[in-house]
C-alpha cells in the first residue's frame, strides 16, 4: 500500500511537470489530488491534538475529581453533568438521554486468607465480582478445588465439588499478539464460573484475574447467575496469589479459603447517557457517531477503560471545531452508561435510534485504552472495508493503517444495520490488561501523547467517512 502512495505522488508530479500534455490526456482522477490535501488537514489533526487539545486534562478532571463512575453510583451522577458541562461548552448540541441501570455495590473491602493443611498460610487479594452476592458475615471458610476448564468441572463432578470453591485458574494465553484474543477466551469463567461451579455443589467461586502479567492487583468484572441455579459468591484473585494457591495445592495438600465480601443489588434507578453533536451541513439526517461509555468499574479510576474513550471521542468534535470543519454528516459523540454492568445505554441509543428518523451510517467506539493508536477493526460490507483498505496510504503515515475485518465495541454493537459500518478503534494492547477493571486503572497510568494520538486517529477516520462516505 505504500508503494501505491508513492506511485500516486509521483504521478501527480510528472503530471505538473507536463501540465500541457496532462490537460490534452486523461487528467488524474480528483480523489488522487484530494488524497493530498486530505493529507494535509490529517497533518492538523495530529498538530492540534499534540498541541492543544483538551483530551488529557478532562480526562484528569474526570479521574481525579470525579473518580470511578460505577453505574448507579453519586460519581456517576456527577460524570454526567460533569460531561454534559464540557460538551455545552464546546458549543455542541447537548442532552441527556434517560436510562435504566442496575446498582450494584461493593460494600465493605474483602476480606480472603488461605491456610494449607501444613499450617501454612497467608493473606489473598480478592476483589467481588460485578453482580456477586456477598458471603455470609462471617465469611464463607472451605475447601478450594482447581480447575482450568468446564471439562475439568464435568470430570470432577458433584462428588469432589460439592461444599468446595471453585478455583477458575486458567491463564491468558501469552502466544496471542493481539491481548484481547486470550481475553475472549478466558472470560467465560468469570461471567459464567459462579454457575457452573454452583451446578455441581460449589459454595463459592475464585476466578484468576484476567490479566497477563503476575502482580498484585484482583481484576473485577461482570458475572452472571442464572435463574434455578445457586447463586454463589464468586470474586477475582490476583494472578500472584492464583499462583500461590496452584502452587500449594499441587504439592498435594488440602488449601482452605476464608472469603467475606458484603456486596449487594439494590433496585434500578435513572441515569443517563450524554450526547452533544454538530449538525451535518448537508446531510443532517445521515449520522455519524463516535464514542465510548462513561460509567467505569468501582476501583482505580477508570481511566483507561474507558474514561479515555470518552474523552478522546468528544476532542475529536473539539478538533473539527479547532479546523473549522463544517461536516456534510451530523457528527455526534455518545458517552455511553452502563457499559460494564449491563449494557442498558448501549441498547437505550439503539432503540432510540431506530425511531429518531436518522440513519446511523457509521459508529466507532473507543474502549480498548488509550494506548497508542495502531488501526480500526471493521464490522461491515466487504465494499466498506475495501474502502478502508484504501484509505490506508492515507493512514500509513501515522501508524494506524492496521485496518482488519473485526467486532466494533460492546455499547454500539446494537446499531448495527444491513448497510451501516462499525468500527473500533484499535490502539496498542499489550498493556491494556495490566490496567483493565483493576485498581491499577488510575490516571497517571495514562500517556498524554499517546492518549492524543488516538484522538487524532478517531478525528481522521471521522473526516474521511464524513468526505467520502462508506458503503
Ligand atoms: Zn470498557
Amino acid at each position: 500500500m505504500k508503494s501505491r502512495f508513492l506511485l500516486l505522488t509521483i504521478s501527480l508530479l510528472s503530471s505538473s511537470l507536463f501540465a500541457q500534455e496532462a490537460r490534452n490526456t486523461k487528467s488524474e482522477p480528483a480523489d488522487h489530488i484530494d488524497f493530498l490535501d486530505d493529507q494535509q488537514v490529517l497533518d492538523e489533526f495530529y498538530r492540534l491534538a499534540l498541541t492543544e487539545s483538551n483530551v488529557y486534562p478532562w480526562l484528569g478532571e474526570m479521574c481525579l475529581e470525579i473518580g470511578p463512575r460505577l453505574s448507579g453510583s453519586p460519581q456517576a451522577d456527577s460524570a454526567v453533568e460533569y460531561s454534559a458541562r464540557l460538551m455545552e461548552g464546546l458549543g455542541l448540541k447537548t442532552w441527556k438521554q434517560s436510562v435504566m441501570v442496575p446498582v450494584w455495590q461493593r460494600g465493605e473491602k474483602e476480606i480472603a486468607f488461605y491456610r494449607a493443611e501444613s499450617g501454612e498460610s497467608g493473606q489473598i487479594n480478592i476483589l467481588a465480582l460485578g453482580g456477586s452476592v456477598a458471603t455470609p458475615k462471617d465469611g464463607l471458610f472451605a475447601p478450594i478445588i482447581e480447575v482450568e476448564s468446564w471439562e475439568d468441572l464435568e470430570k470432577l463432578g458433584r462428588e469432589k465439588v460439592e461444599g468446595k470453591i471453585v478455583f477458575f485458574n486458567e491463564k491468558m494465553n501469552p502466544e496471542n499478539l493481539y491481548t484481547f484474543h486470550s481475553y475472549g477466551h478466558c472470560v467465560k469463567h468469570r461471567w459464567g464460573g459462579a454457575v457452573e461451579a454452583a451446578k455441581y455443589g460449589a459454595v463459592g467461586a475464585l476466578v484468576r484475574s484476567l490479566n497477563m502479567r503476575i502482580d498484585d492487583f484482583p481484576h473485577t468484572g461482570s458475572m452472571k447467575y442464572d435463574e434455578g441455579i445457586d447463586s454463589i459468591p464468586a470474586a477475582a484473585v490476583s494472578t500472584e496469589d492464583a499462583e500461590t494457591l496452584s502452587a500449594m495445592l499441587a504439592k498435594g495438600e488440602e488449601v482452605k479459603v476464608m472469603m467475606r465480601q458484603s456486596c449487594r443489588t439494590l433496585p434500578d434507578k435513572e441515569s443517563f447517557n450524554v450526547i452533544g453533536e454538530i449538525k451535518g451541513s448537508e446531510r443532517p439526517e445521515e449520522v455519524i457517531v463516535v464514542g465510548g461509555h462513561l460509567d467505569s468499574w468501582d476501583v482505580g479510576h477508570g481511566a483507561h477503560d474507558d474514561g479515555a474513550g470518552v474523552m478522546q471521542s468528544l476532542c475529536v468534535l473539539e478538533l473539527l471545531k479547532k479546523i473549522d470543519y463544517q461536516p456534510k454528516h451530523t457528527v455526534r459523540v455518545v458517552f455511553f452508561m452502563n457499559e460494564e454492568n449491563g449494557l442498558r445505554g448501549g441498547k437505550k441509543y439503539a432503540e432510540w435510534a431506530k425511531t429518531s428518523g436518522e440513519t446511523h451510517i457509521a459508529a466507532i467506539e473507543s474502549d480498548r485504552g488509550g494506548f497508542t493508536p495502531r488501526g480500526f477493526h471493521v464490522d461491515g460490507s466487504e465494499t466498506a472495508l475495501e474502502q478502508m483498505l484504501e484509505w490506508e496510504t492515507i493512514l500509513e503515515k501515522y501508524g494506524i493503517h492496521q485496518v482488519e475485518e473485526g467486532g466494533s465495541g460492546a455499547d454500539i454493537g446494537s446499531l448495527k444495520t444491513e448497510e451501516n459500518v462499525l468500527i473500533g478503534f484499535v490502539p496498542d494492547s499489550q498493556r491494556y490488561f495490566d490496567h483493565h477493571h483493576s485498581e491499577n486503572d488510575t490516571f497517571d497510568q495514562v500517556n498524554k501523547r499517546e492518549l492524543e494520538l488516538g484522538t487524532a486517529s478517531i478525528a481522521a477516520l471521522v473526516y474521511l467517512i464524513d468526505k467520502y462516505g462508506l458503503k
